[in-house]
């Protein structure tokens, strides 16, 4: 028997029409390094979203499923580009400004992106890639910085402001299927070639709700938050979308993004809430001890896309900045788990640890272990496995052009349709995911796994310690051993041996674990979304590049 219920597509046009009428005086803030910040209400960029959506139809001949493609920073105009292009029926295609420009030139390559929207500072990185984007026939620049480089471009370069001024501030949104191509994101693709996520209307939707729900960030219009996480890291973590539907303002710090501003932007615009990888709250924390601030506003930090240190986590709470940790991918929209503590656990000492887990998975998404041998572990919060999820915003294929099958690997998916994440962790009865490492990072020592993110929790909790990475190394008796790379506060007296007596400690470490072999670096070398890049310290460790000492 059907139900009797009206059957309304969840599209992203419906998000912007909500959020642009009913929470119209809601704001996005863009920092722009002078004295005023530059303001737009989410009415304004409701209009302007279908001023551009006019341009790129009307000016630039853009037509169902093509895809335009965004090289920005966080900002207000990056915002009307995710609404206006999905809306219209385009697809969105979010490049990461951090990728080395060969994979960036092949990434739009194989998205056949048609057009770019690019910001004017980030001109000098995509002209020199214009000549290998044959799909690529408009560029549209928007913001400060030189043009200069786009001359004798092949594509056609126009002005973002000039492109959409004087066309109609609203557009008659066609009623797409809900399970079209609305954006498309691809992986950062650590080993292979990048993969493209393509998300739908549908999954950005749920996914929305989702970021919205108390037990996930739960904000409000009162709120206002800080998007550090960039507009190309799986879509900002849902919170353009996500903040459309409840009126939370947003503050964007566009290109500002070093420990000194973000400091400066909390202090004057008081967000209540900000978003980002440990990294980015490592530099602020160093900043805030070195230059107190105001910083009072900001009582709500969401940790995500590594694993939080414990350090971080305590030191933030000292600050009256309570960190949530959470979980997920580019293949999970991304919200795959989000940790807040069960009500029995609030109050008591068992708080900060269930607050160091990955979280919970939300009623929508599953997650199950599968064990080396393909055999499914019990959630008894002891054995190991890899984690495999699935749900209406995970992937269940990538992308291989537009009319090609999707690919299925099956080191990625199981025979049944399961993601097959890479992280390796536990469950416990109560469902808190805890992952003790990715499957590629961890440790085979005999037979027996060392957990590298475990070690460098336990270092950076040392004063001494500002970072630290640990990576397997070949080892002739043991297969392999953790190298411990260690950046070291100014001013730190702590030695190696100090450091190895330290982990030992407190039941820190178990003994056999203990790393051997040591070195001092400058800092850990990052990937383009700000995590530790552990696939260079082997290569450097590999190539003698590091002055290693061993105990
Ligand atoms: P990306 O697709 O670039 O966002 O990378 C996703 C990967 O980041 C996951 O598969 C995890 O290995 C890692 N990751 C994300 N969030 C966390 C977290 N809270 N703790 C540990 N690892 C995380």
């Amino acid at each position: 028997m059907l139900s009797t219920m009206q059957d309304v597509p969840l599209l992203i046009s419906r998000i912007l029409t909500h959020g642009s009428t009913v929470h119209g005086s809601s704001r996005v803030t863009t920092w722009t390094g002078e004295a005023e910040p530059h303001r737009r209400t989410f009415a304004e960029v409701g209009a302007r979203s279908a001023q551009l959506a006019h341009a790129l139809r009307d000016g630039l001949g853009v037509n169902t499923d093509d895809r335009v493609a965004t090289l920005m920073w966080n900002n207000a105009e990056h915002v009307e580009a995710y609404f206006a292009i999905p809306s219209m029926g385009a697809v969105l295609h979010t490049l990461n400004l951090r990728l080395p420009a060969e994979q960036l030139a092949w990434i739009v390559q194989h998205a056949a992106d048609r057009v770019i929207i690019v910001n004017g500072s980030l001109v000098p990185l995509l002209a020199p890639l214009l000549s290998q984007l044959p799909t690529v026939e408009h560029i549209v620049v928007s913001g400060p910085g030189d043009r200069g480089p786009l001359a004798g471009a092949g594509a056609q370069v126009h002005e973002y402001e000039e492109l959409i001024a004087g066309r109609p501030t609203a557009y008659d949104w066609p009623e797409l299927d809900e399970r079209r191509a609305a954006a498309m994101c691809y992986t950062s693709g650590t080993t292979g070639e990048p993969k493209g996520v393509v998300y739908s209307h549908r999954s950005i939707y749920l996914h929305s709700m989702q970021v919205n729900m108390t037990q996930s960030m739960g904000l409000t219009d009162q709120d206002t938050s800080l998007v550090v996480v960039p507009q190309f890291h799986v879509n900002a973590w849902g919170l353009p979308h996500a903040t459309f539907m409840t009126g939370v303002n947003l503050l964007m710090p566009d290109r500002f993004l070093q420990p000194a501003p973000l400091a400066e932007m909390i202090e004057s615009e008081r967000p209540s809430h900000a978003a980002a990888v440990p990294t980015i709250w490592q530099g602020l924390l160093g900043e805030l001890t070195a230059r107190p601030r105001n910083v009072s506003s900001l009582t709500q930090v969401t940790i995500g896309g590594a694993a939080c240190p414990p350090s971080l986590m305590a030191a933030f709470d000292k600050l009256g900045m309570r960190v949530c940790h959470a979980w997920g991918m580019t293949e999970t929209s991304p919200l795959g788990t989000v940790s807040r503590p069960p009500a029995h656990a609030v109050g008591t000492d068992e708080e900060f640890a269930y607050r160091l887990t990955q979280g919970r998975f939300p009623a929508s998404v599953e997650g199950r272990l599968t064990g080396p041998g393909g055999e499914r572990l019990p959630w008894d919060g002891e054995s190991a496995g890899e984690l495999e999820v699935r749900g209406p915003w995970i992937a269940g294929a990538y992308y291989n052009g537009p009319d090609a099958e999707p690919l299925r690997p099956a080191d990625k998916f199981s025979e049944d349709g399961w993601l097959k994440t890479g992280d390796v962790g536990t469950i416990s009865p109560d469902g808190f995911l805890t992952l003790t490492d990715r499957a590629k990072d961890v440790i085979k020592s005999g037979g027996e796994w060392i957990s590298s993110v475990e070690l460098e929790n336990a270092l950076m909790s040392h004063p001494d310690v500002a970072e630290a990475a640990v990576v397997a190394v070949p080892d002739d008796k043991w297969g392999e051993r953790p190298l411990a790379t260690v950046v070291l506060r100014q001013g730190a007296t702590a030695d190696f041996e100090t450091l190895r007596t330290f982990l030992a400690e407190e039941g820190r470490i178990a003994k056999w674990q203990l790393p051997e072999r040591w070195t001092v670096i400058e800092s850990v070398p990052k990937t383009s979304v700000g995590k530790f890049d552990k696939k260079v310290l082997r290569r450097q460790y590999a190539d003698g590049q590091l002055e290693v000492t061993r105990l």
